[in-house]
């Protein structure tokens, strides 16, 4: 079925936002020292079709660094330009049960990365993005994720390098995936690739825009540009089921019922597939690193709005 209308989305948008906008559960991720900065109060929920109609409330203009969801996408690149065989192989789709940076993960499953939705896949992924330097491989998911969002996006410098000065523990996993011969490029050379793409600026609407790509087979239904085959939109929906919210994505699919990635500087995207997707910002995460507002207000959406996939009615 379709969403409702359109003055009925946006009741229920506004409603969410009024419902969920003094929630103070959870803190804000402080283990990059620049996200420590970020204010509580900020809370934007974003919602487009694929038709292109868009609807908000609160702070959808506020800029934050896309952080984890930006796994989501740059796998759909990587889809892309190798193929469903490929990562399916190289990298793997089963979630790990384990925190997204956990090295028991690796250690557990011989060496795998498991895959690319946590942070030891994610940067074995980045290393398998277009390109022949590890510059090239930059601006091939640079300019990927901008199509996804139809506009240009750039790094915060500051978020980058707060990040690349204390990410000892993604490097360590870079390193020991190097061990087991599971990357392809200078590990190193993959965390900073990986760091760049987190730090992209993004808003709650961009997000919105990024997911509806993915609702609309590929295509971005605000500049009507293909940024992947609808196989690779089918693929990445289909991981983000199972591994985008980490090791809560069972409890988030039973709940809310759509695919889904968080990042842990409180943006969430949610998507209904050929409907619409749900760009949520708000800084305050529970244990496993997911937007507490932004869940409550996901649930709201997908069971009012008749979005939850797994529903017949
Ligand atoms: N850049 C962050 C990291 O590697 C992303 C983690 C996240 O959003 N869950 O730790």
């Amino acid at each position: 079925g379709d969403l409702p209308s359109v003055s009925a989305t946006a009741r229920t948008i506004a409603e969410a936002h009024r419902r969920y906008r003094g929630l103070d559960d959870g803190d804000i991720a402080d283990y990059i020292p620049v996200l420590a900065e970020a204010d509580p109060s900020w809370f934007g929920l974003s919602l487009v079709d694929t038709g292109g109609e868009v609807h908000e409330a609160g702070d959808v203009e506020m800029t934050f660094s896309i952080q984890s969801i930006s796994k989501a996408f740059v796998f759909a690149l990587v889809c892309q330009a190798r193929s469903h065989e490929f990562v399916h192989e190289r990298i793997g789709v089963n979630n790990t049960g384990l925190p997204f940076n956990s090295v028991m993960a690796i250690e557990l499953n011989d060496g795998s990365p498991m895959n690319s939705m946590v942070n030891a896949g994610a940067i074995a992924t980045s290393a398998l993005a277009t390109g022949e330097t590890p510059a090239e491989k930059w601006e091939t998911i640079r300019t990927g994720l901008s199509r996804f969002a139809g506009r240009s996006l750039d790094l915060d410098g500051r978020v980058y390098r707060s990040e690349i000065e204390t990410n000892q523990r993604n490097k360590a996993l870079a390193r020991l995936l190097e061990s087991y011969g599971r990357i392809i490029t200078d590990p190193l050379d993959s965390v900073d690739i990986y760091t760049r793409q987190c730090s992209l600026s993004v808003t709650a609407h961009d997000l919105a825009v990024m997911g509806a790509t993915l609702a609309d087979g590929g295509v971005n239904p605000l500049t009507r540009e293909r940024v992947v085959a609808a196989e690779v939109a089918r693929d990445t929906l289909a991981l983000l089921a199972s591994c985008g919210m980490y090791e809560n994505s069972g409890e988030w699919l039973f709940e809310i019922g759509l695919p889904a990635k968080s990042g842990v500087s409180g943006g969430i995207v949610a998507i209904a597939p050929g409907k619409a997707a749900i760009g949520a910002f708000s800084p305050r995460l529970d244990s496993a690193g997911n937007s507490v507002r932004g869940q409550r207000a996901c649930f709201d959406l997908a069971r009012t709005l008749g979005m939850n996939l797994f529903a017949s009615t």
